[in-house]
Parts: structure tokens; sequence; C-alpha cells
């Protein structure tokens, strides 16, 4: 084996032995899992492109303003003091994708990240529409610059500008939703030229992205990629190539005995179709991002020459070394009930959380006070926190079954409205006639509606002298 047989361990697979970026011109083969793949990245991207218009109630699906500090997480709105909630959700992700990748590698990847959506199955397509196929693109390359060259290059960088600008308007609408975004779209220059600007700015970001670098954002500039080689291990399914069926590989030639040759006929095929440029013959690498490409075309080989498919599959390199196939293990069944119970519990966090939280302290130091008119008054604070992007009234009232004869409840501050996106202290007074009491401790509660609904009841101790 010389040196440039080997040179795939060091060396990324869009790098030639020298050092230098080589441009891949992946081919499409439109086999059964590409197809799926399509139909797939559709409802992605149906769904990324509607995703600011869509609402759960009164608010967007997702919102990230960082600028106005609000947030929308499926419909409902955090406040920056929910903070530990995007930590725990950030966290649940994470230990997610780490254990995912553990059981089922790169699926992500391959399948649903919008670097690969974008660039398989949008702009991908379109350069295959302008400039050809593979072997057309390649000559494309080669040749002068001449009128058609001109022409083609031209459209398709237009193209795939505008197409940047349409993702980076959706890219903002989830930032500063699309309410905002038609307003400073459609309104004086002057005034919103910082949008615009971020609108330009965005758009090249994306057209470099896809234009320009391509697969080195997967291999070299995305984290979850470098990553691959502490998160697989020998029992993870990813795209493998049955080396025990298909070694020794050999060109099928005629009056040449194939028996003692393996399924591979070293066709290079799913060399060609890799959009990383890798051959996935040599193992599993880190530039592999499962797009399950050199599956269909290694598929489309083995049904030609009468052999069964799968040469190419996923699968787990213990697997294919047991010669055992893909069965479901009980480490697959146990690492997806993890899975599961961190999607339950994160479920769960989003929607047991209350948009309007509310806390009733006795106002710290204070017992009570005695006034010549035989009533005693006990002072209390109540913190209310309005997490949504409205005004709320409120009102608080005494529960009537909790000894409340002869006991009045008055607000300090008379206004009753809770400001969007606030925190607010009110003060109220219990006050009690002596007469009705008697005991030091008297258990009460106090009711609190918002827009007329009950959000919480709060236990509180009225403090009184008891006279003989
Ligand atoms: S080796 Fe196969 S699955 Fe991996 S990136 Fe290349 S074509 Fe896709
Ligand atoms: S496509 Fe299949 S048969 Fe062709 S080189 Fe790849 S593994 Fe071998």
């Amino acid at each position: 084996m010389n040196k440039y047989e080997e040179a795939f361990r060091d060396h990324i697979g869009n790098q030639t032995i020298d050092g230098k970026r080589e441009w891949i011109y992946p081919k499409i083969i439109k086999g059964k899992l590409y197809k799926y793949r399509t139909y797939f990245s559709w409802f992605l991207l149906a769904f990324f492109f509607a995703g600011p218009f869509i609402k759960i109630g009164r608010y967007p699906l997702l919102l990230l303003n960082f600028i106005e500090r609000k947030f929308v997480i499926f419909g409902q709105p955090f406040w920056p003091q929910d903070f530990f909630v995007f930590v725990i959700l950030t966290l649940t992700f994470l230990v997610f994708i780490v254990v995912f990748t553990v059981v089922f590698g790169r699926v992500w990847c391959g399948w649903a990240c919008p670097q690969t959506i974008f660039m398989e199955m949008v702009f991908r397509k379109i350069e295959n529409l302008i400039e050809g196929n593979a072997n057309k693109q390649k000559k494309l390359d080669a040749m002068p610059w001449n009128r058609e060259k001109i022409f083609k290059k031209s459209l398709k960088h237009t193209v795939f500008f505008a197409v940047s600008f349409a993702i980076s308007h959706t890219f903002l609408a989830y930032i500063i939703g699309y309410e905002q975004l038609w307003a400073q779209i459609t309104g004086p220059f002057a005034e919103n030229y910082v949008t615009f600007l971020s609108l330009v700015l965005f758009s090249f970001v994306f057209y470099l992205v896809f234009a320009k670098m391509r697969e080195l954002v997967c291999i070299m500039a995305c984290p979850y990629g470098r990553l691959q080689g502490v998160m697989l291990d020998q029992n993870s399914m990813v795209v493998a190539y049955d080396y025990l069926r298909g070694e020794p590989r050999g060109k099928i030639r005629k009056n040449e005995e194939q028996d003692k040759k393996g399924d591979c006929v070293d066709c290079g095929l799913c060399v060609d179709v890799c959009p990383t440029g890798i051959d996935i013959r040599h193992g599993t690498q880190l530039e592999c991002i499962n797009c399950t490409g050199c599956m269909d075309a290694c598929d489309e080989v083995m049904v030609k020459i009468n052999k069964p498919v799968g040469l190419i599959r996923i699968d787990s390199k213990n697997n294919i070394e047991e010669k055992k196939g893909f069965k479901i293990s009980t480490r697959i069944i146990a690492y997806s009930a993890v899975m599961l119970i961190l999607l339950g519990s994160s479920v769960a966090i989003l929607t047991t959380r209350k948009s309007v939280e509310a806390n009733v302290l006795r106002i710290s130091g204070s017992t009570y006070s005695e006034s010549a008119d035989g009533r005693v008054t006990n002072m209390f604070n109540l913190s209310m926190v309005n997490k949504t992007f409205e005004d709320k009234n409120f009102r608080l009232e005494l529960e009537s079954s909790k000894n409340t004869a002869n006991t009045t409840l008055i607000m300090v501050q008379q206004d009753s409205v809770l400001k969007s996106n606030s925190e607010e202290k009110k003060v109220f007074m219990i006050y009690k006639e002596q007469k009705d009491i008697n005991k030091n401790e008297v258990p009460m509660e106090v009711n609190l509606f918002v827009d007329g609904e009950l959000i919480k009841t709060s236990k509180f101790t009225f403090l009184a002298p008891v006279r003989e």
C-alpha cells in the first residue's frame, strides 16, 4: 500500500495530498433513501419558513429577541429570570444529543441539520439545475471564461444570493418577530438602516457558507462534528461498509474468477456521491455526515450485479464483525428510554411553567399592630412577575373559608395593573377584629386573580395578641 492510498488517515476528504482544497462535485443518485430525505427536507424547509408565522395562542412558536430580551419557546413566553429553565433545557438537549449520537450515530447531520438540508436539498439542486450534473460542473469549472460560463456562473450566484437573502429574512423574523420585521423593511430607510445592514450581512454569511465553505462547515467548523470521536463507539449505528462481505474488492473482468473476490466491485460510486469526499470503505471517519448517499449508490450497483443490497448500510462495527445484522439491542432500548425521560422532563418543564407568578410574604421584621378601635393589623408583601408581553389586571381576595369573620384586606397601592414583562411588589394589610381572635397565630389564605382567573392561593399566618 503506497502513501497515497493511506492518505485518508491524516488528510481530510476534500484535501489534496499537498494540503490544497479539492472542490467536491458529488453525484446525485436518486435512490430510495434520497427520496425519503427529499420528502423529509420539504417538511423541514416548510417548517423553517413558516415558523415565524405560526402562533400558539397569542404568541409565536419561537421568538429569540435578544435585543429586547423577549423569548418565546413553543408559544410560552420566557423572562430573563427564567434563565434556569433555559439552562435545564439546554443541558437536557446536550445530553439528549450525546445519548442519541452514541446509539444512532450522526443521523442528525445527514437528515435534519439545517446546514445539510440547505446545502444538499436547496443549493446543490439549484447548482445541478443551472450547471448540470457533477461531470458537467467539472467541465464548466475547467473551461476558460466564455459566454456560457459567465452566464451560468452569474445566474447561479445570483440565485444563491437571493435564497440566502430569503434565509436571512426568516432568520431575523425568528429574532424580532415577523410583524416587526415587516414594519422595518417597509419603513423609512433612515430609521431602519441597522436592520437593512444586518440582513445584507447575514445574507453574505449564508451565501459564503453555501457557495464556498460547504462541507468545510461540517468537517472543520461544527463542534458537534468535531466531537464524533468521543461520542461514537463500536456499537454505535453508523453508515458502515461491510468489509467482510466486500473484500477483497475488485472490478468484474471477463475471464476472471469472481469467487475469490468480495462483493465490492470497486466502481467508486460510493465515493463519487459523497458530499464530503470520503471513501466509506476506509471505515467510520470524522467527515461522514451519515447522509446515506453512498448506501443508495452501492445498492444501485448491487442490484445491477445481482447481489444482495446493504453492502454499505446502517450498522455497528461490532455487528459487522460478528456478522449479526441489525437488531434492537438492550443498549438501544435503555438509551432510548433515557432520551424519552429527558424529552418528557423538558415537555413537563415547559408546560407546567406559569406566565404569571406570585408570592406572599410577611413584611420583614414585622409582627402586628393594634389600633384604638380594637382591630389588629398585619402587613404583607405581594410579589408578582408578569412574564407575558401584555399588561394584566389583578385582584387579591381573602379566601372566605379560612377564618375571615370581620376581617378586611386593603391594598396600600390602589392600582390593579401588573405591567407586561415586569416584576412588581405591592403591600397589603389585613385587619381583624380583636374580639374574633382566640389564638396567636391564625391561619389564613388569599386568592390572587389575574385577568379574572385564579392563578394562586397563598397561605399565611395572621399574628395577634390573645386577650383573656
Ligand atoms: S460516506 Fe456516505 S454517508 Fe458518509 S457522508 Fe459520504 S456519502 Fe454520506
Ligand atoms: S459503491 Fe459499492 S461496489 Fe461500488 S465501490 Fe462502493 S462499496 Fe464497492
